[in-house]
């Protein structure tokens, strides 16, 4: 039973991931967006047929599914049913589930999608052009303090003209998330997700509040440091992503990129050199800049019957180099995960996926380093972090795949 779901889910997996990655690459064509809304009807249909499946899973008492694990064929699930039941607790009366499911297309998912299309639709007017997100985005780390300036406003302005649509998004995913954790009875906002990650509340909180309590000596001092180094009393909000003073403002050309990180990548290993290689020659990266493109960057895996796909916007810069390498770091982890564990046990949650591409992110920044041969500060671009990229998504049970 558990091989006929995973199949049937996988089916929808790919025809969903499908119609996502196609949209991702034009959301201002309304033929697209039409098809994508009709695939997620048709999906949401199909899929509130089977939710029984993981209902009655979840209802089962635990001797009943350790029986049922004593078979080996269903133990090799056992990391997968564990992750399910542990939403137990928070699960309602099986109508109640199918009523959430079929209406979160008109809910939720619908106020995402009128978010991301608002962001893709957005032109910012800029010394008399009308910009992209992202191309403002790389105006507003310019080594030039006015260009970053202008950026910075200009995106304020266009942001702050939307902003009735803004805050109604925003108010109205707050209320909807609120009226659900109520039901299903999460103590804290970021119960569900910590949950989903297989992380306790407490753990997020004492990481939160160690953070927090280091600001003066890590960002106030690092930010003090780099007031300096640019000759201010202090920072301005455009001043804080700056580029150190005399780091190099040079354009990296694409093939130089692939060539950086793929070699950063076949020096660790040259298995994963192989693996990160086939992305490039494929290729299964949408690399560049196209008006109606969404923005930020991600890596779907879609379902491992396929392959993964890497968005993202590349402009050049070393955080786009980085950002790369980042997005990299998934597609790698995505394929083996894949290969190995089948479609239902490639699933990670975020906590696990971000290990991998920080790591090649690391490896990349540490080759950028090494090759670096002048040794004062803004020599080497440090590197873009975690900031400035696609969003997560955990979605249910057909579309769970991760945005990451
Ligand atoms: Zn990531």
């Amino acid at each position: 039973m558990l091989k006929r779901y995973e199949a049937l889910d996988e089916r929808l997996g790919k025809i969903g991931s499908y119609a996502q990655l196609l949209y991702a690459q034009d959301m201002s064509n309304p033929d697209v967006g039409r098809f994508y809304q009709s695939v997620q009807e048709r999906i949401t249909e199909i899929a509130s047929r089977v939710l029984f499946f993981g209902l009655e899973l979840n209802q089962l008492d635990e001797a009943v599914v350790e029986g049922l694990l004593a078979d080996p064929a269903a133990a090799r699930y056992r990391p997968w049913i564990a992750a399910t039941r542990a939403f137990r607790p928070h699960q309602l009366p099986d109508a109640q589930e199918k009523l959430l499911l079929e209406k979160s297309l008109t809910g939720r998912s619908a106020w995402v999608r009128l978010f991301d299309e608002t962001m893709a639709a957005l032109r910012i007017p800029l010394d008399g052009r009308e910009l992209t997100s992202t191309e403002v985005l790389a105006l507003m780390v310019s080594p030039e303090r006015k260009t970053r300036q202008d950026a910075t406003q200009a995106f304020g302005k266009a942001l702050g003209e939307q902003v009735r649509v803004f805050s109604l998004i925003t108010n109205t995913l707050a209320k909807d998330k609120e009226v659900e954790d109520r039901w299903r009875k999460y103590p804290r906002p970021i119960s569900s997700r910590n949950l989903g990650n297989r992380v306790e509340d407490e753990v997020v909180a004492a990481l939160i509040s160690a953070v927090r309590a280091a600001y003066p000596r890590l960002a106030h001092r690092y930010y003090k440091l780099k007031a300096g180094w640019l000759g201010l009393p202090h920072l301005e909000a455009w001043d804080r992503n700056a580029p150190l003073p005399g780091a190099p403002d040079r354009q990296i050309p694409w093939s130089e990129a692939t060539q950086t990180v793929l070699s950063a990548y076949t020096k660790f290993s040259p298995d994963l050199g192989k693996v990160a290689e086939q992305f490039f020659e494929k290729p299964w990266i949408d690399a560049p800049l196209r008006p109606g493109k969404a923005p930020g960057a991600f890596a779907h895996p879609t379902v491992p019957s396929a392959h993964p796909y890497l968005l993202v916007n590349y402009q050049g810069k070393v955080r786009d180099v980085m950002t790369l390498a980042h997005e990299l770091g998934h597609g790698v982890h995505q394929v083996l995960a894949g290969k190995e564990q089948g479609h239902l046990l490639a699933d990670t949650p975020l906590t696990l996926a971000e290990t991998a591409s920080v790591f090649g992110e690391m490896l990349t920044f540490r080759a950028l380093l090494a090759a670096e041969k002048e040794k004062r500060p803004g020599a080497a671009a440090l590197p873009a972090g975690l900031q400035g990229r696609g969003h997560a998504e955990h979605g249910g049970s057909a579309n769970r795949a991760a945005f990451v």
